[in-house]
């Protein structure tokens, strides 16, 4: 989430090749926002995503004779890494990192709502509800946002962010309490997608309510993963994986000249298994679930995403959802679209959108024992490519 504080966003890498796993380093995450019993999520319990990239070297730097140059760090409260494999030979690392760093600071600038300064704070910071001037970035996210929302029947909506922070998830520090019937009524009323206009020329928003407020945590990570994509591609590299907070798009072939692969991994320890892996050809994917950013009271679950039509956390059978497409800022606003949409209409709609998207449900009585269920689209099926030998 962008600027989000999420420490259990660290993802393991492993490769196929019995490797040693390696983990991003771990970089502290700002200060926690306590609200209730957050519960942050145990690594070893709860990871669903394993990303196996088969055949990563284990060197991290450029030169002899390393094919794998790697560059990681923190950013939007989770960690980034792009990794690239047989660098081109002129590659200036140093340039590289820091255009990098540039990059998502500039995207922070402009989409955080952890930032007062961002261009998006100080849109819903004010109170005019004529054309307010903003970039043609912010623009853009925007709108493939707001397009999310309509094929989503507004399952999907950038406007949520008060109901995101009363329920203790947005960058405000809320009171250690559930919010009651009226708090929720009263932030639902500030919330609707089509409150927010768009405009490319020239590029501005407009609220049709003075309070209205946008939150672009679902969907910017995604925006970011591709940013990086193009910029490291700008420097000549042909084979790379980019990853944001477990958002990721891949290109080109991995250390061992295949296509990068990437498993979907059970979300439980007791063994490692996977349900599936994922051979990334020039793609994004993105995952949302029930399970990385949560709080826990009285043994119910919270999750940090926001049923628009209820105003109040998901609550239905989905541990994950995780989809495959062309953009990932389209991967990372279609998971979080179809997690809120549920298992049945969820799965519905991707398969008459055509969206790649596989689907993992706790399963309600499991009397072989199995506590999961699957399901994947059509398109799932066409765009993954298992490759596991
Ligand atoms: P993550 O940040 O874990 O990758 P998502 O991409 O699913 O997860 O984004 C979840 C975040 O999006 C929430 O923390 C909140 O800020 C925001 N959000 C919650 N519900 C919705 C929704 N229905 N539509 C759009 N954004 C939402
Ligand atoms: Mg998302």
């Amino acid at each position: 989430m962008i600027l989000k504080p999420d420490a259990s966003r660290t993802l393991r890498i492993a490769c196929l090749q019995r490797l040693p796993t390696a983990r991003p380093p771990s970089v502290a995450p700002p200060a926690p926002v306590v609200f209730l019993k957050r519960l942050p999520l145990l690594l070893s319990i709860l990871s669903c995503l394993l990303l196996m990239l088969a055949g990563c070297g284990q060197g991290g730097g450029q030169g002899g004779g390393q094919q794998l140059l790697a560059l990681r760090g923190a950013t939007m409260g989770t960690t980034y890494s792009v990794q690239i494999v047989k660098p081109p030979a002129a590659l200036d690392r140093n340039a590289l990192a820091e255009q990098i760093k540039t990059a998502l600071a500039d995207i922070n600038g402009l989409m955080s709502t952890y930032q007062p300064s961002s261009e998006l704070s100080r849109f819903n910071a004010s109170s005019a509800t004529d054309w307010f001037l903003v970039s043609p970035e912010l623009v853009a996210v925007v709108k493939a946002a707001q397009a999310v929302s309509e094929a989503s029947a507004g399952a999907f909506d950038i406007t949520v962010g008060p109901l995101v922070n009363l329920w203790g998830f947005g960058p405000t520090v809320s009171a250690d309490v559930l919010p009651n019937a009226g708090e929720i009524q009263a932030a639902r009323a500030r919330v609707g997608w089509q409150q927010l206009d768009v405009q490319l020329q020239p590029p501005a928003l407009r609220k049709a309510r003075p309070d209205l407020y946008v939150d672009l945590s679902a969907i910017a990570k995604g925006y970011a993963v591709d940013q990086l994509a193009t910029l490291v591609e700008a420097f000549g590299v042909d084979n790379y994986l980019v990853e944001i907070g477990g958002e990721l798009r891949g290109r080109g072939l991995n250390g061992r000249g295949e296509p990068w692969q990437i498993a979907i991994e059970r979300p439980e320890t007791s063994k490692r298994a996977m349900f599936r892996v994922v051979a990334l050809h020039d793609m994004g994917m993105a995952t949302s679930g029930d399970y990385r950013n949560f709080f826990e009271i009285d043994g119910e679950h919270y999750s940090h995403t926001i049923d628009p039509a209820t105003g109040e956390p998901v609550d239905h059978r989905l541990a994950s959802v995780t989809v495959l497409a062309a953009e990932t800022m389209q991967a990372d606003a279609w998971a979080t679209a179809l997690l809120v949409l549920g298992p049945e209409r969820g799965f519905a709609l991707a398969e008459q959108l055509g969206l790649a998207a596989f689907f993992i449900e706790h399963a309600q009585d499991a009397p072989d024992g199995e506590p999961f269920m699957t399901q994947a689209t059509a398109a799932f099926h066409t765009l993954s490519v298992a490759a596991l030998d």
